[in-house]
């Protein structure tokens, strides 16, 4: 005698319909997860498409951060290749992050876009939407000589100069060269690899 199986509600796994009724519908797998990450994966499933629900929400809260903290530098940190970034602001903007001098900015909402970017299936970038969306605050921050960056944990003072470069003024851009002592030509060694990442 052959079973029918059914879909679980929650990802792609076929399941007996005996498991389905125990489970609310979920297979034995989805049943173990927290509920807000089964709600993830039921809207996935259901057609949300997590890499444009996470460039959504990242865009949304960085709206959300200039509202609530217009008066400190704003920083997207992520890992070197950007696949989820974290907000964080600090005194000065240093010569490289350090985890430990960073205060990080609403990371509850960070949590929640992770909840989507986990889900996401192949090679992606945040980069880009969230340097759009940073430049679209920086004008009134850099009124208040603040700045924007977005960057990783292992950059250089080069690299967080190219992005500040980007997304600031002209004059916050300058006072990072002078406050670590750079010259514009270290930052102009690395145009040729941001403008492609950027465009
Ligand atoms: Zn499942």
């Amino acid at each position: 005698m052959t079973t029918t199986r059914v879909n679980c509600i929650a990802c792609d796994t076929m399941i007996l319909p005996a498991t389905a009724e125990r489970f609310g519908g979920l297979c034995a797998q989805c049943a173990k997860l927290p509920s807000d990450q089964l709600d993830v994966k039921r809207q996935i499933k259901e057609g949300i498409n997590p890499l444009d629900h996470a460039i959504e929400l990242t865009k949304r809260l960085i709206q959300r951060l200039i509202t609530e903290y217009p008066n400190q530098h704003i920083v997207a940190i992520a890992d070197p290749i950007f696949e989820a970034a974290r907000f964080y602001t600090c005194d000065v903007i240093p010569r490289a992050f350090d985890y430990d001098e960073m205060k990080e900015l609403n990371p509850d909402i960070s949590d929640e876009i992770e909840l989507y970017t986990s889900e996401i299936e192949g090679e992606y970038s945040l980069l880009k939407p969230i340097a759009q969306e940073l430049k679209s605050i920086s004008p009134e921050l850099n009124l208040r000589g603040k700045v924007a960056v977005a960057a990783s944990w292992g950059m250089g003072r080069e690299e967080i100069g190219w992005m500040i470069r980007y997304l600031n003024t002209r004059d916050r851009f300058e006072e990072y060269l002078e406050r670590w002592k750079m010259d514009e030509s270290d930052i102009d060694q690395l145009n040729q690899a941001y403008n492609q990442e950027l465009n």
